[in-house]
């Protein structure tokens, strides 16, 4: 069994643990407990903590010496989570998990493996697309892994809200899989090899903060993909439906002056369009570079696509920027 495989039971529980807070929290009450904001003013919730306890739990008993690069961590769980809250996060991994933890363990789960040297890093987002989350949208669990050269060589997406209950996405034996996140039968995910505009699928980001909707609208007319649909959906399950072959393209820019992407929200979809035979890449055709840390300091975006529409897709953004 490869390494990644052996974490798929916990991805699975940190799902369920995202469903159980949303069901409790956010749907049936619609009450802000399960919600803060973290410095900088990003959401974070309860199952952001209590997810990313339950994977890094997983690498700690599994891989011990490996490092961690995730989203969340032990001082800001501890500096902004009121004790209540804290409490509703301890009890929420403890079913989850079938057995009491305790605030302590949590905190050391949270900063497992971090500000760590190994030559394999563990890339993870609890949950990626926390605000789909809170507005009962798209979000995914998601984990990436770096080998030694800090390629991107393995990923898996959790997708609660993936169309028919929710998807389980991994990489296998350098192809990816897709299986009913509830459990099921496995199919092997490949790219589309669609190439006429009118046919094509683009993702893009639901929120307008995220993406520049015009920009991109501006950019699928200079590579004459002006005719493809676009749907805009919360995280990573963009690159989930491009594996899939159900889009054939996901596109996206840093903002002028803004912050690097975080490599959390692209490591692990990354990995499973690569798998599944498609090319993901900066916007100039270069590689992205997962090997600064936590950002994608190096790049200005991305592109994930299917390999007969890429090139062009590169074309088109080189003339809208010689423009
Ligand atoms: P989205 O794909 O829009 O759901 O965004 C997923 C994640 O990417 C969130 O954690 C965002 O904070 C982050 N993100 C979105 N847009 C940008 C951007 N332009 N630059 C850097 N990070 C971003
Ligand atoms: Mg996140």
């Amino acid at each position: 069994m490869d390494d990644l495989q052996q974490l798929l039971p916990a991805a699975r529980q940190a799902a369920a643990l995202c469903q159980r807070v949303q069901r409790v929290h956010i749907r049936s009450t619609r009450q802000d407990d399960a919600i803060w904001r973290k410095e900088g003013h990003e959401h974070v919730t309860i199952a952001d903590y209590g997810a990313q306890a339950i994977l890094c739990r997983a690498i700690r008993q599994l891989f011990p010496d490996d490092a961690v690069i995730a989203e969340e961590g032990a001082d800001h769980f501890l500096q902004y989570v009121a004790a209540g809250e804290r409490e509703e996060v301890r009890r929420q991994v403890s079913a989850a998990l079938g057995e009491e933890v305790s605030e302590a363990q949590l905190c050391v789960w949270l900063d497992h493996g971090q500000e760590r040297e190994a030559a394999r890093i563990w890339v993870i987002d609890p949950i990626d697309g926390t605000k789909g989350f809170i507005a009962l949208r798209h979000y995914v669990v998601a984990v990436g892994l770096l080998d030694e050269g800090r390629q991107v060589v393995a990923g898996l997406l959790a997708a609660p809200g993936w169309p028919g209950a929710g998807r389980l996405l991994y990489t296998r034996d350098g192809g990816a899989l897709m299986e009913p996140l509830k459990g099921g039968a496995a199919c092997q995910l490949q790219v589309s090899r669609r190439r006429e505009p009118a046919d094509l699928l683009l993702m893009e980001s639901f929120e307008p903060s995220h993406t520049s909707h015009s920009r991109m609208a501006q950019l699928c007319e200079t590579a004459g993909l002006a005719a493809a649909r676009v749907e805009r959906i919360d995280s990573q399950e963009k690159y989930g439906r491009v594996a899939a072959g159900q889009a054939d393209l996901y596109l996206r820019q840093t903002f002028p002056g803004g912050s690097a992407h975080r490599i959390w929200d692209h490591a692990a979809g990354t990995a499973l369009v690569r798998a599944a035979g498609g090319i993901v890449s900066d916007l100039d055709g270069s590689a992205l570079d997962f090997s600064q840390g936590a950002t994608l300091a190096r790049n200005a975006g991305v592109i994930a696509a299917n390999p007969n529409i890429h090139e062009r897709v590169v074309d088109g953004l080189a003339s809208l920027a010689a423009q």
